[in-house]
């Protein structure tokens, strides 16, 4: 079978063996677990003229995410194999990290197009320790109706291990350009509202879940309890509505976790929706996110439309570290 890399089949024996030497690199500053969130773009500019712009918030917005949460953030702009671009740069660069860190327990992708809208939410990680792969779905649709859109790729974990190796291998074995159209076919048979174009690695993880159930399936779980991913169009205009009435730190509907600009292509072509609406909406997810970083330093954004004015929002105390000391007479 296919292999993104030389063939690794004892991944847990190996890694088990390092960690029993490296017990204090196992954790992070908090005391848990250790996760790399990875993400990235292209090499190249944008093909329009806002699209690097907004591919800076959104960096910037990864990277306020996870220096609060002590997560580690590797940012790829390369192809690391050169048969597998576009979607499938994500999996060679997924195993890479694996392999090269196996003092994390988690490897976490999150694409260029999606931003963090819950500043405080953790991920829940007690719930998974029966699982290895954890990504946003619903079982109804992926199951029974065979929807290519009953989970989404844009935002998933996978555990440092064997079996995510080995996923992996599956996976991407029908990513290959060789057998890209030949699949991108087949999933469509099987994947009843998918549209006929060349496998995408969103369908082929449905289409193995489908289609070899009891293989894949125990181990991935399906979470809707809170967005992973959220889709853009069902959050973005109520950010307002959310900020009046909601507090942070569910990150379910009362305040997205992530939300994820599916169907815009901010930094090149072919959208689904027009540029103006998701140049606006990501705009606003950015300056949503952004507000609760600003609200740590006593400043908010104007308006969620524009990044261009923040306001104070307190005023700023002689006693910032709130210690009462004497103050110190100036002559
Ligand atoms: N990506 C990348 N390099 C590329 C193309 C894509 O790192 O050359 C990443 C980027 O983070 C993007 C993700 O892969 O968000 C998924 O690719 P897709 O083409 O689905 O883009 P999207 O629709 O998410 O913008
Ligand atoms: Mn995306």
């Amino acid at each position: 079978p296919f292999a993104l890399g030389p063939r690794i089949s004892n991944w847990d024996q190996q890694r088990a063996e390092w960690l029993s030497t490296h017990q204090n690199v196992t954790k992070n500053k908090f005391g848990r677990e250790r996760v790399i969130l990875i993400s990235g773009s292209a090499s190249k500019p944008c093909r329009n003229s806002v699209g690097d712009h907004l591919l800076v918030k959104s960096l910037k917005n990864k990277v306020d995410y996870t220096r609060l949460h002590d997560i580690e953030l590797f940012y790829s702009m390369a192809v690391v194999d050169s048969q597998m671009s576009s979607f499938w740069v994500k999996h060679p660069m997924i195993r890479k990290m694996m392999l090269t860190h196996p003092e994390a327990e988690w490897i976490w992708w999150m694409d260029s197009d999606a931003m963090f809208t819950d500043m405080t939410f953790e991920i829940p990680f007690h719930k998974y320790e029966d699982h290895n792969m954890i990504i946003h779905g619903f079982e109804d649709l992926l199951f029974e109706k065979n929807s290519w859109v009953g989970i989404n790729a844009g935002s998933f974990l996978m555990r440092n291990c064997q079996w995510s190796l080995d996923m992996l291998d599956a996976w991407t074995s029908m990513g290959h350009p060789r057998v890209a159209v030949e699949y991108g076919k087949k999933l469509s048979e099987v994947l009843l509202d998918r549209p006929i174009f060349d496998s995408d690695d969103q369908s082929v993880l449905a289409y193995l879940l489908v289609t070899q159930t009891q293989k894949w399936a125990p181990k991935v779980y399906l979470e809707n309890s809170y967005y992973l991913h959220g889709y853009w169009v069902i959050i973005a205009d109520r950010y307002e509505d959310i900020m009046a009435n909601n507090k942070p730190g569910t990150g379910d509907e009362k305040w997205p976790f992530v939300t994820h600009f599916v169907g815009c292509k901010p930094c090149g072509k072919e959208a689904s929706y027009g540029i103006k609406r998701c140049v606006l909406q990501m705009e606003r997810a950015f300056n949503f996110g952004d507000n609760q970083i600003l609200q740590r330093y006593g400043y908010q954004h104007r308006t969620l439309n524009s990044s261009k004015e923040i306001g104070r929002v307190r005023v700023d105390s002689a006693d910032p570290l709130g210690l009462g000391l004497p103050t110190v007479s100036v002559p």
